[in-house]
């Protein structure tokens, strides 16, 4: 293993722990493409992508059916994010990370809730099997450039070599089972621009903005961060959520969030990658060979 790997590890837990922070989301299945039964439960082999160019893309996306599963909402731009009440977006930053990205994918699956990862690249290099366990699970896979970098502060042109090489990384991680980031990316610190937000769309890169921050960044218990998240999303009445798949009391919290959403009657929708839509319909509407 890389010697690199620990100190990475801790280096990004510390940035997470002030990150984001920014000035100013049973027996419940996926629905995979099993329909000749020679294809394997994941259903990733079975979609690989021909197309090694960016913008990236997603190639597998399945339907989440369960209770607390809204719809997916395509997305080519950020004007195609039009959450209707009591939806939520999940979202997960700074990760993969051992020990927390699995439990958080354990927690979602409880569920039969997909949501969105965006991942530093740094953390992918480090860990490209939490990586593929994401995508594997049909979560959507963004990126949050290589080096968690305050993008307000470096000139465009490094903001996008930072944010193209934290892209190269997590489609490395994810390549060895043929899937690709889709081009949603966050900025880290919510620190953006508008010269960056327009070269990042001039790129068919979609700028994932957050609407209810869980803070769960700060040194307080999980069933405070739970808390703080529902009452925060009960003034919003819809938003994405930005979380973080690096924190113990975000593992912690999960589950009883979820419960929470579900009892409140909100539905978890998730971003897709446009490209991938007519996958997700198939998938869905696969045929009993
Ligand atoms: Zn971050």
């Amino acid at each position: 293993m890389k010697p690199a790997v620990s100190l990475l590890a801790v280096s990004a837990l510390a940035l997470g722990l002030t990150a984001c922070a920014g000035n100013q989301a049973s027996s419940l299945a996926l629905r995979a493409p099993t329909a000749t039964g020679a294809v394997p439960a994941l259903g990733f082999a079975a979609t690989p992508s021909a197309d090694d160019a960016f913008p990236l893309r997603q190639s597998f996306q399945p339907a989440f059916v369960s209770p607390l599963a809204g719809r997916s909402i395509p997305v080519s731009r950020l004007s195609d994010i039009q959450l209707a009440d009591r939806e939520v977006v999940l979202t997960f930053d700074d990760g993969p990370m051992p020990g927390k990205t699995p439990r958080i994918l354990a927690a979602l699956k409880a569920r039969g809730v997909g949501a969105t990862f965006l991942m530093v690249g740094a953390m992918a290099d480090a860990y490209p099997e939490i990586a593929q366990d994401v995508a594997a699970q049909g979560h959507t896979i963004g990126t949050h450039t290589q080096n968690h970098s305050n993008l307000a502060r470096l000139s465009d042109a490094a903001a996008m070599a930072e944010i193209s090489a934290g892209q190269l990384s997590v489609a490395e991680a994810l390549e060895p089972i043929g899937l690709k980031p889709a081009p949603f990316f966050r900025f880290p610190y919510l620190a953006d621009r508008p010269s960056l937000r327009q070269r990042i769309a001039e790129q068919g890169i979609v700028a994932i903005d957050v609407d209810v921050d869980s803070k769960d960044y700060f040194p307080s218990s999980p069933s405070l961060v739970k808390e703080r998240t529902l009452a925060a999303l009960e003034r919003h009445g819809r938003g994405i959520i930005l979380f973080h798949d690096i924190h113990m009391r975000t593992v912690e919290m999960l589950p009883d969030l979820l419960a929470g959403l579900e009892a409140r009657g909100f539905k978890v929708v998730r971003l897709v990658p446009a490209d991938a839509a007519p996958l997700l319909a198939s998938a869905t509407r696969a045929p009993a060979l």
